[in-house]
């Protein structure tokens, strides 16, 4: 038995829009399918008529410097990003969570929008983008807008994403000197696509105090987490051991960790995310540093 009764090939954003629209329904983006070919074989997807293959469209394979931003089509699948030397400028962390996806055949198929917008809280490419404030560009049949990227989870594996639209993109502030990121996850062996517990951290450094931060951690809430009071504890402090052990005891006030039965307990992860937090912070603190015209060492 066929697993759809129609397969639609836009070549730009709008006729992917306009299919989306106009096909007979339910009407759904594909795009690598490493996510979505598994859920409808499995039945853990709504049966669908009509699929609409985001890959033959140019604009969403964009990998580009476009002003103050670092551009990613959402189509780009993960191998590109770690290829990328733009994106290993720009956004280590990304390009550390792409690198860690499934394996090499996964890679190469699926993409950064797919991950994304499959919406569940521990995607690690969407943990990746969320330490360094992306912002998502969606196209509707009425045009498009730009969101901050939370804006786009409603829930776990629910995107607030209407039936008719799509993810054109995701645009990055590019990296200024003392500015550095990393992510870090512990992962069961392959076989099980998502990490017992995943962490990124962005930082800015101003000599030896923490001017800015932001740390995204998953699964710790029905939707990818954002850490902002932990952030916020460590904007303006200096990067000392008691700095990191204060920031490690704000992660555990204020992520939910639970217990799911494939992965880990909630223990476990509360444990770990403190290893995970230093030892992110540590590496985006010493890439600060490094990063060239930045003043310190
Ligand atoms: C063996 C294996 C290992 C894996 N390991 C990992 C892992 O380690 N970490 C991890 O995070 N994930 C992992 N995954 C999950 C998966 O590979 C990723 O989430 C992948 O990035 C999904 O991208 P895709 O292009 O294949 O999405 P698809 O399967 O094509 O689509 C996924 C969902 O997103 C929607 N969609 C796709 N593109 C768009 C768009 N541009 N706009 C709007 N909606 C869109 C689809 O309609 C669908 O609902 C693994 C999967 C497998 C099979």
């Amino acid at each position: 038995m066929s697993l759809w009764k129609e397969y639609l090939h836009p070549q730009t954003v709008e006729q992917a829009v306009q299919a989306l629209s106009a096909a007979a329904s339910p009407a759904i983006p594909i795009a690598g399918g490493t996510d979505l070919m598994l859920d409808l074989q499995q039945g853990n997807h709504p049966p669908v008529h009509t699929l609409v293959d985001l890959t033959g469209i140019p604009e969403l394979r964009a990998l580009e410097i476009r002003g103050e931003w670092l551009f990613i089509g959402a189509g780009v699948p993960h191998n590109r990003i770690v290829e990328s030397p733009l994106a290993r400028e720009h956004a280590a962390s990304l390009v550390e969570a792409c690198g860690l996806i499934g394996g090499p055949q996964v890679r190469n198929m699926a993409t950064l929008g797919g991950n994304v917008a499959h919406a569940l809280p521990a995607a690690d490419g969407t943990i990746g983008l969320l330490a360094l404030e992306a912002e998502a560009e969606i196209a509707s049949p009425e045009g498009r807008r730009r969101v901050s990227l939370p804006a786009l989870f409603r829930g776990p594996g629910q995107s607030t994403l209407a039936p008719t639209e799509i993810i054109v993109g995701f645009y990055l502030p590019l990296r200024a000197p003392g500015q550095g990121s990393a992510f870090v996850r512990v992962m069961r062996a392959q076989g099980i696509a998502l990490p017992i517990l995943n962490l990124a951290v962005w930082l800015e450094r101003q000599e030896e105090t923490i001017r800015a931060a932001r740390v995204a951690v998953g699964p710790a809430g029905p939707t990818p987490f954002r850490a902002v009071q932990t952030s916020a504890y460590l904007t303006g402090k200096p990067f000392t051991a008691e700095t990191i052990a204060g920031a490690q005891e704000t992660l555990l006030a204020e992520a939910r960790f639970r217990t799911s039965p494939a992965r880990a307990t909630a223990e476990y992860r509360r444990a770990l995310a403190v290893v995970l937090l230093k030892n992110a912070l540590t590496t985006a603190w010493q890439r600060a540093g490094q990063y060239p015209g930045s003043n310190q060492q």
